[in-house]
């Protein structure tokens, strides 16, 4: 449906081949489709006419990194500053939880799949912050609303406060809060009515509530498809009620997220997690960058002008020796580490010159390992979040899943790639405790 910004400026940029600095001319021209990609990701025209201002001032007059074009070098600006509009102040996914019991309002539109996200919430604190949680439904104008949170309790084995008739939602959320307290529960979140739209009664009921609860977090569930519309809902119950945070569901469909910059630009809030499916499991601690690369729909290009800019200096290299000697050696270690032993001549070429690995080299020959294979690795690893590069360990099943099919490959190869990747660091942790004349270490002096 929409045409990739890529495809769009390539167009633009297959005349711009000279490197050097980039113009005036060369970044307007650029700019000029980036704007219409923003706008049709649904970026509001004010936000991207500031946007494309401030990167117009930041690229002019900047070198452009050998080997990449003009255009790609303005993407990669662009896309640099984007994340820079899209990140909040500290960790988007660190609820204030602490001082039990924790109130958390949850407020949005009917539909915007708050009931869902309250769940969702609830049993990741449950399992990652092995939380007690409390949660109530303040829904007291349709008792399906309510049924549904309990369904969803019932579910996620996550305790729901039992159904009294004839209370108003003031009532209920005071009775959660003694039933928190006296059930010894960490958090207690509460999960307020939903309109259709926005109208003074239900401002004015999840204003009362918060005046009872005095939440630690108050987050507005939006649906990240209604791009424009989301803006206006954020504005109005950030005035009203004010927010915490927003969460943005179904950034699994088509939209693009471009509501995600209008709400950080015109509300200035941050944004908590992303749903991501109907599934309980399905919500994933924002990250900038992924929004970013899915706005412009060109992650491709990105990598493309970080990779040449990547030149693994002395400096950098010395950390991660650091690091992997600690026994922290991570999925983008392991990349930088393939990508070096490609230069270097293949896997074989570099095994062959570490003391002690000529047999190991053998071995790598034998299972007939070659660059076509380390060049799948890396895609295995490019395929990966942020996130999963600096702790595989998260990798479960479905994130294998993912990783493997945006690779083109199989999750058995994704696996095999996870243990030489335990391996090494196994090596590596080894050879750190080598002493002073370890061979890592004596290779940084
Ligand atoms: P509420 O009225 O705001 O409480 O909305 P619900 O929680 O009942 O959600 C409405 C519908 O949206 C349900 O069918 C949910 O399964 C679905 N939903 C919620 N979050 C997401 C999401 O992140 N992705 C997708 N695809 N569906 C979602």
């Amino acid at each position: 449906m929409f045409e990739n910004l890529s495809e769009r400026l390539s167009g633009v940029f297959d005349r711009l081949t000279k490197q050097g600095a980039l113009s005036d001319e060369d970044v307007k021209t650029a700019l000029r489709e980036v704007r219409v990609a923003l706008l049709e990701a649904d970026v509001s025209l004010p936000v991207a006419r500031d946007f494309i201002k401030t990167v117009q001032e930041k690229a002019t007059g900047q070198a452009v990194t050998k080997s990449v074009t003009p255009g790609q070098q303005v993407v990669k600006i662009v896309h640099d500053a984007l994340v820079d509009v899209l990140r909040g102040e500290g960790d988007p996914g660190k609820l204030k939880i602490d001082n039990p019991p924790a109130p958390i309002l949850m407020v949005g539109l009917q539909g915007s799949g708050k009931t869902t996200t309250t769940a969702k919430l609830a049993k990741r604190m449950k399992e990652k912050d092995g939380k007690r949680v409390l949660m109530a439904s303040l829904d007291t104008n349709r008792p399906a609303a309510m049924e549904q949170l309990a369904i969803l309790g019932a579910q996620i084995g996550v305790d729901t406060l039992p159904i009294v008739k004839g209370e108003n939602p003031v009532q209920i959320a005071r009775r959660a809060k003694t039933q928190a307290s006296l059930g010894g529960y960490d958090v207690y979140m509460l999960d307020t009515a939903g309109r259709l739209h926005i109208d003074a009664e239900l401002i004015q009921q999840a204003a009362d509530v918060r005046d009872v609860a005095n939440p630690r977090e108050t987050l507005l569930v939006v649906d990240g498809l209604t791009g424009q519309d989301a803006v206006n809902v954020a504005t109005e119950f950030d005035d009203k009620i004010g927010v915490t945070g927003v969460v943005l569901t179904r950034m699994d469909g088509d939209g693009r997220g471009g509501a995600a910059l209008s709400m950080r630009a015109v509300t200035g809030k941050p944004i908590r997690f992303v749903g991501i499916g109907e599934k309980m499991d399905a919500i994933e601690t924002f990250e900038p960058e992924r929004v970013a690369g899915r706005i412009l729909g060109m992650g491709d290009i990105v990598s493309l002008v970080e990779k040449a800019q990547e030149t693994i200096e002395a400096e950098q290299a010395e950390k991660m020796m650091k690091r992997m000697m600690k026994g922290q050696f991570n999925m983008n270690d392991l990349r930088m580490q393939l990508e070096q032993m490609i230069q270097m001549g293949g896997m074989q070429g570099m095994m062959g010159m570490m003391p002690g690995m000529g047999k190991m080299a053998k071995q790598v020959e034998e299972a007939g390992f070659d660059d076509k294979i380390l060049k799948q690795q890396i895609a295995l690893i490019q395929s990966m979040t942020k996130k999963e590069r600096a702790n595989p360990q998260i990798l479960q099943a479905s994130r294998k899943k993912r990783i493997a099919k945006g690779a083109g490959m199989e999750v058995s190869d994704l696996n095999k790639l996870m243990k030489m990747h335990r391996q090494m660091g196994d090596m590596m942790k080894k050879m750190g405790r080598m002493g002073k004349g370890g061979l890592l270490k004596q290779a940084m002096k």
